[in-house]
C-alpha cells in the first residue's frame, strides 16, 4: 500500500509544510489519481505553522453555501408561488413527507417520527379543507431557511476530516 506524501504551500505565511494524507483507498489509485485527490483533500487543509485555513477552501465553501442557499431560495419561491395557485403542490409534498416518515417508523420507530407524521397528516386535512392557504406551508419554511444562521459545527466540518486525514511533519508546531 503507496502512501502519499505532498507539499502543502500555505499562501498565509508561505511555509511550505510535507503532509502525509492518511487515506488508504489513496494508496491502492494510480499516482495521477492519488495526486488528485490529495489536492482536494489539501482544500480543507488547515496550516500547521500558523493555523491558517487554505483560503482556497474558504473560497470554495462560501461559493457552495452562496450556491445552495440560491437552489433552496428558488425552488422554494417557486414552490410557493406554485401553491398559491395550485394547492395540490402541497399536498403532493406532505404525501411525500408521509411516505418518508411511513418508512421510517416501519425502519426505526420514534417519538419524533410518530409526531412528525401526524403534524405531516393534520396540515394535509387543513390544506384539504383550506387549500387557499396551502401556500403558507412552504411559504413559512422559505422565510425560516432565509433568516437562518448557518450552523458554525456545520462549517467546521469539512476541516475537521481533513485534519483527521491530514499528518503533517517536519514543520514546527502550530503556535498556541
Ligand atoms: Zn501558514
Amino acid at each position: 500500500m503507496g502512501v502519499v506524501i505532498t507539499q502543502y504551500r500555505c499562501t498565509a505565511c508561505q511555509v511550505s509544510s510535507s503532509v502525509e494524507i492518511l487515506d488508504p483507498d489513496l494508496g491502492r489509485q494510480g499516482e495521477a489519481v492519488a495526486n488528485m485527490l490529495a489536492q482536494m483533500r489539501l482544500e480543507y487543509a488547515t496550516c500547521p505553522a500558523c493555523g491558517a485555513r487554505n483560503p482556497a477552501g474558504v473560497l470554495d465553501q462560501r461559493r457552495d453555501e452562496r450556491n445552495i442557499a440560491i437552489f433552496t431560495i428558488v425552488l422554494m419561491v417557486g414552490l410557493s408561488i406554485g401553491a398559491y395557485f395550485a394547492p395540490w403542490i402541497v399536498l403532493g409534498w406532505l404525501g411525500l413527507f408521509a411516505a418518508l416518515y411511513l418508512y421510517f417508523l416501519s425502519k426505526r420507530p420514534t417519538w419524533t417520527v410518530v409526531f412528525n407524521l401526524a403534524t405531516t397528516l393534520g396540515l394535509g386535512v387543513i390544506v384539504w379543507f383550506v387549500p387557499r392557504w396551502a401556500f403558507l406551508l412552504l411559504a413559512v419554511p422559505t422565510i425560516q431557511l432565509l433568516i437562518r444562521r448557518r450552523d458554525p459545527a456545520e462549517r467546521d466540518q469539512p476541516w475537521q476530516r481533513a485534519a483527521e486525514q491530514l499528518r503533517f511533519f517536519d514543520t514546527s508546531q502550530r503556535r498556541p
